[in-house]
């Protein structure tokens, strides 16, 4: 791809994969698809100066079409698929600690993935094998979708609009290759990236009429609107733990302790008896920090979700930027409110999930789910870092 320069002296570059989107739009043999992050909804119009009332996701869906996408679906519906698998993890490690060892960590934060494995290399088995999100949705959309169509998958493009851009090189690792042998996803562009192809394109994003994203698998639920949020995976998980253990709905907002800005929180609920320690942290030094006294024995949980950039993935470093100023927590807000809006607020609620599961994969942790949507992260090596715990002592809890 091509590099555009940012910093003043010219050291540092962003890469930009706009042209190759553009190349596979032009190309008629393509199937072009789009799939769009929880947090881009809340951040896309801000480089235009419009609000998110009016950049919402029904316009971003039209503008995808308009610039020439076959298909545009929404990455929640993935990340409800994401905490059936998830949860559905967590659980099993509770009841098999043979099956994988406690702290499970979240590793939908591929920022985070490659922090661990290249600094905490021994706590690799800790970490969820859920693949994150968008790869689920590659996944299923170059197996499931590609069958429905009658498609050869190895011609569909699949390009995730993502707040991020630790997911460029989350989508070439070699395990997230599952459904046939090309990449689940093939092209990951940030939001920066989108705005440009909205500018090359010459839309008004006021002007644009709403649409909805496509289905078969679109439909998603409050919980997974929040992934966008520090603290939104780990409510999203419980919500689902405490219904699969119970058989009960959860109350609403019954697991917000994990919400907010705060850099570390922690928190436990009651799941049907048995106490579930838990701990959110976001920004690599907050990270640093909780897993050295994870190591020292000073702290003790049984699910962390980490997420590298400050705030969650609306801090995320393919945001938007505004010199001096800090938007994750506002967007933040945006995604807590969709949830509170939202009808469903369970991922076990969602009917296409169901469907998918019933005619597709059967239940969460199958062998079809395990070999689509799980992966190995022993399967690819990360260059350790220097001795950074030299540098640094552990802090107690902020
Ligand atoms: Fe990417 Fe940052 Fe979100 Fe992690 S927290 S997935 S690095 S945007």
């Amino acid at each position: 791809g091509q590099c555009i320069t940012h910093c003043p002296v010219g050291a540092l570059s962003e890469r930009d994969d706009t042209a190759r989107v553009f190349d596979a739009l032009a190309d008629p043999d393509v199937i072009t698809i789009a799939q769009v992050a929880p947090a881009v909804r809340s951040s896309w119009g801000e480089a235009f100066g419009v609000s998110p009332d009016v950049a919402t996701e029904g316009r971003l869906a039209t503008a995808l079409k308009r610039m020439g996408f076959d298909y545009v679906f929404d990455t929640d519906f993935a990340a409800d698929l994401t905490i059936m698998e998830e949860a559905s993890e967590l659980l099993d490690r509770m009841q098999h600690p043979e099956h994988g060892p406690l702290p499970m960590f979240t590793s939908c934060c591929p920022g985070w993935v490659r922090y661990l494995k290249g600094h905490y290399p021994e706590l690799t088995a800790n970490l969820s094998t859920s693949k994150s999100p968008h790869q689920m949705f590659g996944a299923v959309v170059k197996s499931f979708f590609a069958e429905r169509l009658c498609v050869d998958p190895r011609k569909m493009f699949v390009v995730s609009v993502m707040p991020c851009l630790a997911k460029k090189a989350e989508c070439e690792e070699p395990n997230q290759a599952d459904a046939c042998e090309a990449p689940d996803v093939d092209c990951v562009i940030t939001v920066r990236e989108l705005d440009r192809m909205v500018s090359e394109e010459h839309l008004d994003i006021a002007m644009l009429p709403e649409s909805e994203f496509d289905k078969p698998i679109s439909e998603a639920t409050g919980a997974a609107v929040i992934f966008g949020a520090t603290g939104g995976v780990m409510e999203a998980a419980l919500r689902t733990a405490y219904h699969t253990v119970t058989g009960e709905a959860p109350k609403p907002d019954m697991f917000s302790d994990v919400r907010g800005m705060k850099g570390w929180k922690e928190a436990t609920f009651n799941m049907a008896g048995t106490p579930l320690h838990v701990a959110v942290a976001s920004g690599l030094g907050n990270t640093h920090h909780l897993l050295e006294a994870l190591e020292s024995g000073e702290v003790h949980y049984d699910f962390i979700e980490i997420m590298a950039c400050p705030g969650g993935c609306a801090g995320g470093g393919g945001q938007p930027i505004h010199d001096g100023e800090e938007r994750a927590e506002s967007r933040g807000e945006v995604l807590w409110g969709l949830d509170r809006k939202a009808d469903l607020r369970n991922s076990y609620e969602n009917p296409s999930i169901q469907a998918l599961y019933s005619e597709y994969l059967e239940e969460p942790l199958s062998e079809r789910a395990e070999h689509l949507l799980h992966t190995d992260h022993f399967g690819w090596d990360m260059p350790l870092a220097p001795d950074v715990k030299a540098f640094s002592k552990p802090q107690s809890k902020v």
